[in-house]
C-alpha cells in the first residue's frame, strides 16, 4: 500500500519534468486563519476570520478533487479546528494515493487534545504523517518572537510526546520548524545546543529551516521587516548544513538540495530554479480562494463559485495567463518548503545539465 502510493507520487513528480501536469498533486491548504500565537514575524494572529470553509464544504472539495498525493494542512493553527480529523479523513478517503500529510503546530493547543487527534489521523492509512513543531529560538528568544511566555517549554514537551507516539506509529515523522528572521538571525546553532539540554538525542537533522517570508495574502506581514541580514543568515545556514548527518532515502536527499538552494537564495535573492506553482501545486485559503503559491497575492478563483471543483479554475484563462507569467519569472521570488520540493523534483534535468 505504502509502496504503491509512493510510486504514484514519484511517477507524477517525474512526469512533471517532461510534460505539463493536467492537475496538481500537492495541495497547500490553510484550513483556518485562527491562531492563538502572537508572532513578531506574522500577522495572521490578528485576524478574526468569519465564514471559513465548513467541514461539509471541505468534504465536497475532497470528493470533487480526489487526486492529491501530498497534502499540507496549515493555518493559522490547524489544530484549532475541532474537525481536523474529519478533514484529514475526507482527503484520505477520496484521494486514494495520498502519500504524505504535513501539518505545523505552534504547540499552544491542549496537549492531550492534539495527541488524541493526531493518533486518529495516524490511523487513517496515510503512509507519512509529518508534524512540524514551530521553534524559532532558545527559551527566551522563542517566547519573545512568539509573544507567548512558556511557548518554548510547550514546544519541547510536544516534541517529546511525538517521540513517544512514534513508538506506536511508524508513519509519524516530526521536526522542529525554525523560521530564520530579523528577530533570531545568528541564533540557530545556539538554539540547537540549548534544545540538546532538554532533548539530548536531538540532531541537526531534526530541525527544518525556513526563511522569514513576506506575503500580503498569507502572513499579512508586508509592514514587517522579517528577512534579516543575508550575510548573517547565509553563514548560519552553511554552518547548519555542515552539522547535518547523512540520511539515506529520497526525502532526505531532496531536503539536502532544498538547503543548498536555500543558501543560494539567501545569498543572491534569486530563485534557484523555475517554480512549479499552479502546475504541481496550489495554495487554497480557508475561504476557498485559490492562489498559485502561498506567497503570491494573486487570486485565480474561488471553489465556492465552481461547485468545489478545481478543474474550471485550473483551466481558466486566468490560470493559463498566470502560468505564462511564472515561466517568464514574474512570480514573486521565494524559496519556501511549501513550493520548493515540487520545484526540485520537477527540475531534475537541471541537475544533470
Ligand atoms: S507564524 Fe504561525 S503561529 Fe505565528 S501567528 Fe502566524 S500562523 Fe500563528
Amino acid at each position: 500500500m505504502s509502496v504503491k502510493k509512493f510510486t504514484a507520487l514519484a511517477a507524477t513528480a517525474l512526469k512533471s519534468n517532461v510534460t505539463e501536469l493536467s492537475r496538481p498533486y500537492k495541495l497547500n491548504f490553510a484550513i483556518t486563519y485562527w491562531c492563538q500565537s502572537r508572532c513578531m514575524t506574522c500577522n495572521i494572529w490578528q485576524l478574526k476570520p468569519k465564514g471559513e470553509l465548513s467541514l461539509d464544504e471541505i468534504r465536497a472539495f475532497a470528493k470533487e478533487n480526489n487526486y492529491f498525493k501530498w497534502l499540507e494542512l496549515t493555518g493559522g493553527e490547524p489544530f484549532l479546528r475541532n474537525d481536523i480529523v474529519e478533514i484529514a479523513k475526507a482527503f484520505a478517503e477520496n484521494s486514494k494515493d495520498l502519500y504524505v500529510l504535513t501539518m505545523p503546530t505552534n504547540s499552544l493547543c491542549g496537549r492531550q487534545m492534539v495527541l488524541d487527534k493526531l493518533e486518529k489521523i495516524l490511523e487513517l492509512g496515510i503512509p507519512k504523517v509529518s508534524i512540524t513543531v514551530s521553534l524559532d529560538g532558545y527559551r527566551e528568544l522563542h517566547d519573545k518572537i512568539r509573544g507567548i511566555p512558556g511557548n518554548y517549554d510547550k514546544a519541547i514537551s510536544m516534541f517529546k510526546d511525538l517521540m513517544e507516539l512514534r513508538k506506536r506509529h511508524k508513519n509519524l515523522y516530526f521536526v522542529f520548524g525554525y523560521t530564520m528572521s530579523t528577530f533570531n538571525q545568528g541564533q540557530l546553532i545556539k538554539t540547537i545546543e540549548e534544545v540538546k539540554k532538554d532533548i539530548p538525542e536531538i540532531r541537526y537533522n531534526d530541525f527544518h529551516l525556513n526563511l522569514g517570508q513576506v506575503s500580503s495574502n498569507y502572513y499579512g506581514n508586508s509592514d514587517i521587516e522579517v528577512k534579516g541580514a543575508p550575510e548573517i543568515i547565509s553563514k548560519e545556514i552553511a554552518e547548519y548544513i555542515k552539522g547535518r548527518s547523512f540520511e539515506p532515502g529520497v526525502i532526505p536527499q531532496i531536503e539536502s538540495v532544498f538547503l543548498k538552494k536555500l543558501l543560494y537564495y539567501t545569498k543572491t535573492g534569486e530563485m534557484p530554479m523555475t517554480s512549479r506553482s499552479l502546475e504541481a501545486s496550489l495554495f487554497m485559503d480557508s475561504h476557498g480562494f485559490v492562489y498559485p503559491s502561498i506567497m503570491w497575492d494573486k487570486k485565480i478563483g474561488n471553489i465556492r463559485e465552481h461547485d468545489y471543483k478545481l478543474s474550471d479554475i485550473w483551466s481558466s484563462d486566468m490560470a493559463k495567463e498566470t502560468r505564462k507569467e511564472i515561466k517568464q519569472g514574474k512570480e514573486p521570488k521565494q524559496w519556501t518548503a511549501c513550493e520548493a520540493y515540487q520545484s526540485i523534483t520537477g527540475n531534475l534535468l537541471s541537475f544533470i545539465r
